[in-house]
């Protein structure tokens, strides 16, 4: 069987996609092995009617939807490889089978680089994350931290600032902030520490101080780290998208690639805030470009026969 269209990721910018292409009679294999960032954290907010739930559950919802529509499968593998012969994609998983599709949905997400500090992973997604907007407010009114060592530490200082008063950006032992923007925090009561850290102390996930190489500590009850980002997938492909300058698929307004008949949505694109809802938006617009383009095919192919 030919798909119309193979969705690689299962994660909202996959199951959005795919529930659109079920819905539009599309034969359509959803891709997933269920390895998404979020798996850290066990409550996701700001998606209307969903404001709370727990990452699986919403993923399991998800799943159950699709069941509706019997032209929608999910396979729980990963992709390891897709290549375009002729005008089809092979898509290959890593049990070794092998399927073909007219398009492709990338909606495999990303993965964050957390700074080298030990214990940092057992407080990420409990007590330290990665966006404000998706948790700043179960954190409001806390002491907390900014754990930025790059370029991202003054802009991440002044939207934390939005939750809290009490605010200390950690550069980790660099030097990033001018003195300009040390000034512009400093009156606005943000404090900047410079120290090294050499780890950090808590119980379950909620931290209680950051520790420093000198030995010192400071107490903070949470905070925001400024993560790096590159692509969960890595394909062994001779297909070539374009990047942006972080790494992510660069699509035009219909999710469409530089390659023709591949179309990317969600965290994949690295391209702007990274949210649930902005993902299965996107998933959803990519469902779209690709019924649009297999109708303008349909009916260019009849007008030619
Ligand atoms: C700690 C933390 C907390 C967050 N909290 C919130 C929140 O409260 N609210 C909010 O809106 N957002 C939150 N986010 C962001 C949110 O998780 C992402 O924006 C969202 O998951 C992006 O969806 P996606 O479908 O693009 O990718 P993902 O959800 O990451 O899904 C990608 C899926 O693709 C699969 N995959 C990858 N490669 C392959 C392959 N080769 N073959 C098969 N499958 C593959 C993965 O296993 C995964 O299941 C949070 C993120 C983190 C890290």
């Amino acid at each position: 069987m030919i798909l119309d269209c193979a969705v690689i990721g299962g994660g909202p910018a996959g199951l959005n996609a795919a529930l659109v292409l079920g819905r539009s009679r599309r034969k359509t294999i959803l891709f997933d092995d269920n390895k998404p960032r979020n798996a850290v954290t066990s409550e996701s907010h700001g998606f209307i009617t969903r404001d709370g739930i727990h990452p699986q559950e919403f993923k399991k919802i998800g799943q159950e939807e699709l069941n509706k529509y019997p032209d929608v499968r999910i396979e729980k593998q990963r992709v390891h490889c897709i290549n375009k012969e002729n005008s089809l994609f092979q898509v290959e998983t890593e049990n070794g089978k092998i399927y073909s599709a007219k398009k492709i949905i990338l909606a495999t997400g990303f993965t964050e680089i957390l700074p080298d500090i030990p214990r940092v992973k057992e407080f990420y997604g409990k007590s330290l994350f990665s966006c404000p907007f998706c948790d700043g407010w179960e954190l409001r009114d806390r002491p907390l931290a900014v754990i930025a060592d790059g370029g991202k530490a003054f802009h991440m200082a002044k939207i934390v600032s939005n939750w809290t008063n009490d605010l200390i950006v950690f550069t980790n032992g660099s030097k990033v902030l001018s003195l300009e923007e040390q000034k512009l925090l400093e009156s606005k009561g943000i404090s900047i520490n410079e120290k090294k850290i050499a780890t950090f102390i808590g119980h379950e996930g909620m931290l209680e101080k950051i520790e420093f190489e000198d030995e010192t500590s400071v107490p903070r009850e949470g905070g925001f780290i400024a993560a790096e980002w590159k692509q969960a997938a890595t394909f062994d492909s001779s297909l070539e998208y374009k990047l942006n300058e972080q790494g992510g698929i660069e699509t035009d307004s219909w999710q469409r690639t530089n390659t023709e008949g591949v179309f990317a949505c969600g965290d994949t694109r690295i391209a702007g805030p990274s949210q649930l809802i902005i993902a299965a938006a996107e998933g959803s617009m990519a469902a779209i470009a690709v019924n649009a383009a297999l109708i303008e095919e349909k009916f260019n192919l009849e007008k030619h026969a």
